[in-house]
């Protein structure tokens, strides 16, 4: 397993539970969440559960029952609530530290082998199975499989020719994480929209250690003004979210340090297959990096580990597990990579002659109940997701949690 971030320790521990033996390589000595919230969907917390975390990770969490987006003239954009599908169907405003160190705490558990600050930087194949190359030069290896969860800027997945669509979207998010004082922003996800250039938003992200909310703030930003923002200074940014809402007030007041605030920024990443052979595999933003608009990245990679583990185990080879993989993954992954390339510009983008019609008709068209519960399942990522097989906690591996 290359990398160590959602989909790699979420598949080694599927893995070791089939009583496969899983060495996980990470590049940092020490790895950390880059970050701030996530939205966990239905189908993220479905894995979860299959993994025996979802209680663990829900205690730290906050329920996100609603969304409701505004524009810049209060006219109400979206307000969906997951009930509108399904009672008690709801999303998890989730730390990304709680995530991550649930899943790492379950794979030092299970007895995966890891390889900290190990960069790889390259693969080779040979008769009896692949080898990694690392930075150093070292070689690690054989290893039957190597699963590539090394992220939207992969180094194996350009060791291969398989990406059709590599290329970095013009776009991205500007985030912080911060106490809700007053526990103000429960239970909602909140965004504020000036046109298609600017979006504000608030997740709640659950709580701290000693029991306060706290909530995360993202402010869209073209990737080319981030640089000019930070020359602007704190006050130049907090000043343009105050002179759209002031939802964000007592948010903004709690950010006294430019270095408070990360830029993360997407890529758009399409591969013509999700494996190479039979020996390389790839799984979540290595094989379909796109942009957050959705909301989707971290649910699909831990479909893909829940999908390749079923693969695996159900096919005699490795030739047919990962074409069964690719199988039960394709429409899923097609279908929200082609939903996300067609939203984003509606909510990031210089188009700024979308913006208009959007807020005068995504509510209105959003109101009769089939097209409000298709809103909700495509935001729950539960469209096209059935080929995903929910099944018990794997038996064993060690340190199984029930
Ligand atoms: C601003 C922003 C907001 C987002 N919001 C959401 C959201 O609300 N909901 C959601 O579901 N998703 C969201 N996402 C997407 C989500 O974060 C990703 O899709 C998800 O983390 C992908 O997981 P991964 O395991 O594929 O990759 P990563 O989590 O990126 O992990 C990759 C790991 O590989 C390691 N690595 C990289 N190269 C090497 C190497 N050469 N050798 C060894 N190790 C290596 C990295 O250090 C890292 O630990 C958001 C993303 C961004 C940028």
């Amino acid at each position: 397993m290359v990398g160590c971030g959602t989909g790699g320790p979420a598949a080694a521990r599927l893995l070791a539970g089939l009583g496969h033996q899983v060495t996980v390589f990470e590049r940092f000595a020490d790895p950390q969440p880059v970050g701030a919230g996530i939205m966990l969907q239905p189908t993220g917390q479905r894995v979860l559960a299959r993994l025996g975390l979802l209680d663990r990770v829900a205690s730290g969490s906050s329920v996100v029952e609603r969304i409701y987006a505004l524009s810049h003239r209060q006219r109400v954009v979206m307000d969906f609530g997951y009930d509108d599908v399904e009672p008690g169907l709801h999303g998890l405003g989730v730390h990304r530290g709680l995530l991550f160190h649930a899943l790492f705490d379950e794979i030092e558990a299970a007895g995966v082998e890891l390889r900290l600050g190990v960069e790889v930087t390259g693969i080779e194949r040979g008769a009896s199975g692949c080898e990694l190359v690392d930075a150093a030069g070292d070689r690690h290896g054989p290893f039957d499989l190597v699963v590539a969860a090394d992220g939207a800027r992969s180094p194996l997945r350009r060791a291969t020719d398989l990406a059709r669509r590599d290329t970095e979207y013009p776009w991205g998010a500007i985030w912080a994480i911060v106490d809700d004082c007053r526990g103000r922003h429960s239970n909602v996800l909140y965004q504020h929209y000036r046109g298609t250039r600017v979006t504000f938003g608030l997740l709640p992200t659950g709580a701290a250690a000693d029991g306060r909310p706290r909530v995360s703030l993202y402010w869209s930003v073209e990737n080319r003004r981030v640089a000019d923002l930070r020359r602007r200074g704190l006050d130049a940014f907090k000043a343009e979210i105050r002179g759209l809402t002031s939802e964000g007030d007592e948010v903004l007041d709690q950010i006294t340090d430019a270095d408070q605030l990360v830029h993360a920024a997407y890529r758009d990443v399409v591969m013509r297959r999700l494996h190479s052979g039979d020996r390389l595999v790839f799984v979540g933003d290595a094989a379909h990096a796109m942009s957050s608009q959705l909301g989707q990245g971290a649910n699909l990679v831990l479909l893909d580990a829940a999908a390749l583990a079923d693969a695996i185990q159900a096919r005699p080879d490795l030739a047919s597990a990962l074409a069964s993989y690719q199988a039960a993954r394709r429409a899923h992954v097609r279908f929200y990579r082609w939903m996300s390339r067609m939203m984003t510009p509606l909510f990031q983008s210089n188009l700024v002659f979308l913006g208009p019609p959007r807020d005068l008709l995504l509510e209105p068209v959003s109101r009769p109940r089939p097209v409000r519960r298709f809103m909700v399942e495509l935001l729950a990522g539960r469209v096209l997701a059935d080929g995903f097989r929910v099944r018990r906690p794997p038996t064993g591996g060690r340190g199984r949690r029930s």
